[in-house]
């Protein structure tokens, strides 16, 4: 989906604005800017369109131009965006501040719409016109409170969306495929994005049938040119006092959104943690394709090894099925097992079993391990089918309700024939009676 990211310095009002947006569906209100939420894009939809709102209302506390890595952090979150809606208070007026973010999304480049909020009486409108002096163009006044005007906002805003920012990416047309490199901050991402692109690189200036993205980096590796997205945010190195995790999550989201595939760094010499699997979660629940790789492997000794293979056992347990490489960027050891791993996983991801075959399968396994008899009734599979890909969603008809269990098995089961290494599946289930 297109991303839009809303900013604008505190009190502007983003929150209530998002809320509207999204149609309020989440109260984001009463959160503390920034910092501890984990949450920070949300969807929308406006005249029959999706798009994802990503609200950047955690910078706010420490404020643009106050700090400065604090605003190159804010840049983060205008560049994975497609198009950004910048808030200004109307009844302030343009200050420093609001000139500061101006200066960020000139360089930034996006398609910007302006909101002059707090636009509630008649005298308001005179405010909202002196916003012209932004030199962003119309201002659109608003009042996200009331609701007035968010309607003629939200019309521009999809004027200035991109239909399907996949496109631009050329995946439709065998451009290159999209990899995002993620994990939490210190894993080794710069790192590994350095070992693959300054031993293999190519420049690519031209690529047919794609336009480049500038936080992109094309990488030529194993002869075939790969897209690395969102990578801005990890060569642009920036120390926080705080909010370090809400902009690694905000980053993480948006390259995630971007990629098809993402490769989740772990940090092999520290144990698995929450952060960790928290980032798993995100890529899993946003149904890419998914390998793990396991850095600063030439760090262990036989001791921090034995633990590491019980800490894997037990912490993860949500991407058993994810191809898996234990490499050094810093050795460059088992460099060249990452591409084989992000193919296998690209292919899981893409694969579509015939209906019929599908079906022929499903009726062995459930003559041969039929659904436990629940009060007296024997739920039976009837009939399923692939309804997509990318990643690979299965729906199942069946007599009636399919306990957690037996779905977990036709799952394990499904992979066991199919092959779906490095996807996510998703299966579904309708009861007809
Ligand atoms: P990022 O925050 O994920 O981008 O992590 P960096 O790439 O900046 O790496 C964090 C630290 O880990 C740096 O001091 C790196 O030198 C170190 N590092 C990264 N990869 C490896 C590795 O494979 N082995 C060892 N020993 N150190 C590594």
């Amino acid at each position: 989906l297109p991303v839009l990211a809303v900013v604008g310095r505190p009190n502007v009002g983003k929150s209530t604005l998002v809320n509207r947006i999204i149609g309020r569906r989440e109260a984001v209100v009463e959160d503390k800017p920034g910092v501890t939420r984990d949450r920070v894009t949300y969807e929308a939809e406006w005249a029959g369109r999706r798009f994802k709102v990503v609200d950047t209302g955690g910078w706010e506390q420490d404020v643009l131009g106050i700090d400065a890595s604090v605003a190159a952090q804010a840049e983060f979150a205008i560049e994975a965006a497609d198009a950004c809606l910048f808030v200004v208070d109307a009844t302030v007026g343009a200050t420093d501040t609001d000139e500061a973010v101006v200066r960020l999304l000139r360089r930034a480049g996006k398609p910007v719409v302006l909101a002059a909020n707090k636009v509630d009486g008649q005298s308001g409108e005179a405010d909202a016109a002196t916003l012209w002096s932004l030199g962003l163009g119309e201002p659109f006044p608003v009042s996200s409170l009331h609701g007035r005007g968010t309607g003629d906002l939200l019309d521009e805003v999809l004027r200035k969306l991109p239909e399907a920012p996949e496109q631009r990416f050329g995946s439709a047309v065998g451009g290159p495929r999209r990899i995002a490199l993620i994990g939490r901050p210190n894993v080794g991402k710069s790192s590994l994005l350095n070992k693959v692109a300054n031993e293999d690189r190519v420049v690519v200036n031209e690529l047919a049938g794609t336009t480049r993205d500038p936080v992109d980096e094309l990488i030529e590796l194993g002869g075939v040119t790969w897209k690395f997205v969102d990578t801005a945010g990890i060569r642009k190195k920036v120390h926080l006092q705080s909010g370090a995790d809400y902009y690694a999550s905000l980053r993480t989201a948006a390259a995630i959104e971007k990629a098809e595939v993402a490769v989740i760094l772990i940090d092999t010499t520290d144990k698995i943690s929450v952060q960790d699997q928290r980032i798993i979660t995100m890529a899993v629940e946003s149904g890419r394709a998914i390998v793990i790789a396991y850095n600063k492997w030439d760090e262990l000794d036989e001791e921090r090894r034995y633990y590491l293979e019980r800490e894997i056992e037990t912490e993860m347990q949500q991407v058993t099925w994810a191809p898996r490489v234990n490499v050094s960027a810093k050795t460059g050891r088992h460099m060249e097992k990452l591409v084989p791993a992000i193919e296998t996983a690209l292919a899981g991801w893409e694969t579509r079993v015939p209906t019929g075959r599908l079906n022929a399968f499903l009726g062995e396994i459930v003559a041969a391990n039929p659904h436990p008899i629940r009060g007296g009734k024997q739920p039976r599979i009837l009939f399923g089918t692939q309804a997509g890909t990318k990643p690979p969603r299965f729906v199942l008809f069946a007599s009636g309700f399919l306990e957690a269990g037996y779905r977990r098995f036709i799952e394990r089961r499904l992979r066991e024939e199919f092959g779906f290494d490095g996807t996510p599946i998703h299966i579904s289930v309708r009861v007809r009676e």
